[in-house]
């Protein structure tokens, strides 16, 4: 199948066409862990998930490297330990334990390999020496510095112009650059901050790296000098990407780093920018409390991954309700069969022009409202379809039977529920046993037990 992805560095849809279609390899970069994933950090790791899971279905599951990186090592993490007195390394522990859970809750398949910045100094250190030796950076004050007049390809990835660049809030102006637009390999570390022994500055140069260095490092060691693919979030662009490919092609003397570059868009939420202020900052740990993990997925897929996406709790809700009816479908569809492996051209096609995930669900749609009125024997080849194309989303992935025992027990109010025991008591008065069972037991089906005693029938919910 032929895969189409928009690549940020040639600014067109390209054909992937991998250095090695053994061994596809996609690096991407991975949260700073020293608080709870918002949503707007799940979006890449949502939609760099389906497209692990495209290249796995187009070039086997083997033959794929998906590599996404830990940063834990980072000024946010130390300024949260000063704030809060905890130690560093229990903050990073922990943000990464929550990380990991509420990804898998939004089903999100691990990466193969997850490397850590701080168990990769040595790595990044040799990479700094390379760039000193090749003239591409320099030592100031016990900082080192990469100096991006020494490479001509400087911005061809953001397009940015010199003086955009130095404006941009987050390029330092400090004494000891040469340039202003210079960005930071290696810096000093005081007594209170984490730090490394290197060949720079004082105190057996104690220090740490700067944050662009860490995925240069540890891309080129779980993937070599050049890869595939090379995502992360539009924010992440410049100046960090930019940077990724000078210190990279610097040190390796490649064209490239990454042949393509995916960005995802911007995420605001109920309309606007989130803040902490205007009570639409989302953290993924709490929207878990209070709906399902796939129903979140869904509403970050329901938008292309370029396209900004306005997250919307009453988004979530549709999304859930939809949800409902897709296990309603498979419920009622439900087969002993042993199902053939097939997988629709549409569900391809859709996800290999450029993630178009948005269409694919349309598919999926489309599906399920042929499953609910085909004859039995269209059904499983449609139940098997349907389940196929969304393993590729990652959706439908729980157990029908499960997810709607909670469903309906929701869908029951008290008075519902009353009434159903009232119309049961009746039945039993008229010694209609076959009614009262299937009163029980559709009320058992939908999360609620009945207790029969003395006093009468009482009733709980499972
Ligand atoms: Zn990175």
């Amino acid at each position: 199948m032929a895969i189409k992805l928009y690549n940020t560095l040639s600014r067109t849809k390209d054909k992937l066409q991998p250095l090695d279609a053994k061994n596809v390899r996609m690096y991407v970069c991975g949260p700073t862990v020293y608080d709870f994933a918002h949503i707007g950090n799940a979006r890449p790791v949502v939609v760099f998930d389906i497209l692990a899971r495209l290249l796995r279905h187009a070039y086997g599951a083997d033959h794929v490297t998906y590599v996404r990186n830990i940063t834990d090592v980072d000024d946010k993490i130390i300024n949260r330990a000063n704030e809060t007195g905890e130690e560093i390394s229990a903050i990073t522990a922990k943000t990464e334990k929550a990380f990991h859970d509420d990804m898998a809750a939004l089903g999100a398949a691990p990466p193969d390999i997850e490397p850590r910045a701080t168990e990769h100094i040595p790595e990044m250190i040799a990479l700094i020496k390379t760039l000193i030796a090749k003239g591409h950076a320099y030592e100031a004050e016990g900082h080192v510095l990469f100096s991006v007049s020494s490479f001509a390809d400087y911005v061809k990835l953001s397009g940015r112009n010199r003086d955009e660049m130095i404006a941009g809030s987050r390029v330092e102006v400090a004494p000891y650059k040469k340039d202003p637009a210079d960005f930071v390999l290696w810096k000093p570390s005081s007594e209170d901050q984490p730090g490394w022994e290197s060949p720079w500055g004082a105190n057996n140069g104690r220090g740490r790296p700067g944050w662009h260095l860490e995925c240069s490092a540890m891309s080129e060691k779980h993937l070599g000098q050049t890869f595939d693919i090379h995502g992360g979030g539009q924010d992440l662009i410049f100046p960090h990407h930019e940077n990724e490919i000078a210190q990279s092609c610097c040190a390796h003397e490649t064209k490239i780093m990454a042949n393509i570059w995916m960005h995802n868009g911007y995420l605001m939420s109920e309309g606007e920018k989130m803040s902490k202020s205007l009570g639409n900052f989302y953290t993924v740990h709490d929207l878990l409390k209070e709906f399902p993990g796939e129903a979140i997925r869904l509403v970050l897929l329901k938008t292309h991954y370029r396209q900004p996406l306005d997250f919307r709790k009453d988004a979530i809700r549709d999304a859930k309700k939809e949800l409902d009816e897709f296990y309603l479908a498979l419920r009622n569809a439900d087969s002993d069969e042993v199902l053939p492996k097939v997988m629709p051209d549409e569900i391809l096609n859709a996800l290999g022009d450029d993630l178009n995930t948005p269409k694919a669900l349309s598919v999926l749609f489309d599906l399920k409202t042929k499953l609910n009125t085909a004859d039995a024997e269209s059904k499983s080849l449609l139940r098997a379809q349907l389940l196929a194309s969304a393993k590729l989303l990652g959706l439908l992935q729980a157990d029908p039977q499960t997810w709607l025992r909670g469903v309906s027990a929701d869908g029951l109010s008290d008075d519902e529920i009353e009434q159903k025991i009232n119309a049961r008591i009746e039945a039993r008065a008229n010694r209609d046993f076959a009614t009262s069972d299937a009163i029980r037991d559709e009320l058992l089906e939908n999360g609620i037990i009945l207790e029969d005693g003395a006093g009468g029938t009482s009733w709980r919910r499972a």
